[in-house]
C-alpha cells in the first residue's frame, strides 16, 4: 500500500481536532473533534464517508485517551499502512522558527520556553505532540507554527514603540497569528489570478472568532494585525483587539479589577460579545438586525466592519500596489452583510461590490465578489489543516 497520507493534529486546552489528509491532493480521508477532554463527559466524533460516530473517552478522559482511540480506528481501517507523519499546529514558534521543523528534543523545549509568550497555546500543543509522539513512535513527528510566516515582516512593522531593550531582552514584538491561513489564500489568489506569487500584492482578511488581515507582497508578509499575543488588532467574537493602553491601568486602578479580570474581560468579555451583549456569534447578531433591527447588534457590526476597513486602508502604506483584497474565515466566506459593510467604506482603495456576486459566494464557494473595472475582492475558503499536511510531507521529503 502507498504511504500518501498525513494526520494533522491541533491540539486546545480541552479538546483535539485531527484530519487524515492526502497532501498531495488535499483530499479528507477523515476529520474529527475530540471535546470535552479532562472531563469524565469527555467524547470523540469521527466523521468519514459523510458519517458521524461519536464515542465516550474512557478513563482518564485526556488527550492520550483520544489518541487511542483514533489509533485504534486508524488500524481497523488499515490507514496506519498510509500513514507517512503526524503534523502538528503549534500556535507559537517566535523568532526561532520561519518554517515547520521535524519535532526533536531541541525543538520540543523551544516550543516549551516559548510558551512564556503564548500560556494558553503552547502547552496544549506540547501534549498533542508528546501523546501524538507515544501513539505514533515510528512517525516522524512536524510542527507548523501559525507566527511562521509572519517572520518575513521588517522590524518597522514588528516593532512597538517600547525600550527596544524589551525586544532584545525579552523578545516582545509583534509575531502575527493565523499565518498557514494567509499563506493559503494568499497563494490561492495568485493562483485563481493566474499571476506568479512574486509579482501578487494582496490583503488577506482572516474573520473568524479570532480575527487577523495581513498585507502581503510577493508571497511574503509585511504586516499583520496580531501581535505578540491574539489579542491585538480587530474586534473580534470575543476579544477587544487593540485598545488604549491606558484603559487597563485606569480599570486597575480607578474600578478595582484584578489582572485576572482584565485578562478575562478583554479576552472573553469584550468584542462582539461585549458591545452586543447578546452574542459573539455573526449569525446570531445576523439574525438580530434583520429580525428586529436590534441597535446594539447592529453597533457591534459596525464597529467591527469599520476596524476591518481602516486596517485594510492601513496597509495602503505597506504595500507598493494593491491586486486585491480577500476575505475568509468563518465570517469572511459566509457573511456578506459584513463583505459589503466592510468594502462599502473602501472607495478610496477603488473597492466596490457586485451584489448579486456577493449574496452568492459563500457556503465554501470562491470567487471575486467585485464590481467590474474595479479592485479584485475575493472570497476564498481557508483550508490550514491541507497547509500543514502539505509542509509536513514537503519536509520529510526533503533530501529525497
Ligand atoms: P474559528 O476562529 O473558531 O475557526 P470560524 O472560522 O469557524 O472560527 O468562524 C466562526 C464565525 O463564523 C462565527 O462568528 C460564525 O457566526 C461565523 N459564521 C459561520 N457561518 C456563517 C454564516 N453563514 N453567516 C455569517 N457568519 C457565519
Amino acid at each position: 500500500m502507498t504511504k500518501d497520507c498525513v494526520l494533522v493534529i491541533n491540539c486546545g486546552s480541552s479538546s483535539l481536532k485531527f484530519s487524515l489528509i492526502v497532501p498531495q491532493s488535499g483530499e479528507t480521508l477523515l476529520s474529527g473533534l475530540a471535546e470535552r477532554l479532562l472531563s469524565n463527559d469527555a467524547s470523540i466524533t469521527i466523521k468519514m464517508d459523510g458519517e458521524k460516530n461519536t464515542s465516550r473517552l474512557p478513563d482518564p478522559f485526556d488527550h492520550q485517551s483520544a489518541l487511542s482511540h483514533l489509533v485504534a480506528f486508524l488500524y481497523q481501517h488499515k490507514f496506519e499502512q498510509r500513514l507517512l507523519a503526524i503534523g502538528h499546529r503549534v500556535v507559537h514558534g517566535g523568532e526561532n522558527y520561519s518554517k515547520p521543523e521535524l519535532v526533536t528534543e531541541v525543538v520540543e523545549k523551544t516550543i516549551e520556553a516559548l510558551s512564556a509568550l503564548a500560556p494558553l497555546h503552547n502547552p496544549v500543543n506540547l501534549i498533542g505532540i508528546r501523546a501524538s509522539k507515544q501513539a505514533f513512535s515510528h512517525l516522524p513527528q512536524v510542527a507548523v507554527f501559525d507566527t511562521a510566516f509572519h517572520q518575513t515582516m521588517p522590524k518597522t512593522a514588528y516593532l512597538y514603540g517600547l525600550p527596544y531593550k524589551l525586544y532584545e531582552q525579552h523578545s516582545i514584538r509583534r509575531y502575527g497569528f493565523h499565518g498557514t491561513s494567509h499563506y493559503f489564500v494568499s497563494m490561492q489568489f495568485a493562483q485563481m489570478n493566474n499571476k506568479p506569487i512574486e509579482d501578487t500584492h494582496v490583503i488577506t482578511a482572516h474573520l473568524g472568532n479570532g480575527c487577523s488581515i495581513a498585507a502581503i507582497e510577493g508571497g511574503q508578509c509585511v504586516d499583520t494585525s496580531m501581535g505578540l499575543t491574539p489579542l491585538e488588532g480587530l474586534v473580534m467574537g470575543t476579544r477587544s483587539g487593540s485598545l488604549d493602553p491606558g484603559i487597563v491601568f485606569h480599570l486597575c486602578k480607578q474600578l478595582g479589577y484584578s489582572i485576572e479580570q482584565v485578562d478575562s474581560l478583554l479576552n472573553k468579555e469584550s468584542g462582539l460579545l461585549g458591545i452586543s451583549e447578546i452574542s459573539n456569534d455573526c449569525r446570531t447578531l445576523e439574525e438580530a438586525i434583520e429580525n428586529d433591527g436590534n441597535e446594539h447588534a447592529n453597533l457591534a457590526m459596525d464597529i467591527f466592519c469599520y476596524q476591518i476597513s481602516k486596517t485594510i486602508a492601513s496597509y495602503s502604506a505597506s504595500l507598493s500596489k494593491l491586486d486585491g483584497i480577500v476575505f475568509t474565515g468563518g465570517i469572511g466566506e459566509n457573511s456578506s452583510l459584513v463583505r459589503e459593510r466592510v468594502v462599502n467604506r473602501l472607495k478610496l482603495l477603488n473597492l466596490a461590490i457586485d451584489n448579486e456576486a456577493n449574496l452568492a459566494t459563500r457556503f465554501g464557494k470562491s470567487g471575486n465578489i467585485a464590481k467590474a473595472g474595479h479592485t479584485g475582492c475575493w472570497v476564498i475558503p481557508t483550508n490550514e489543516e491541507w497547509v500543514i499536511a502539505e509542509q509536513t510531507y514537503q519536509l520529510i521529503n526533503e533530501g529525497n
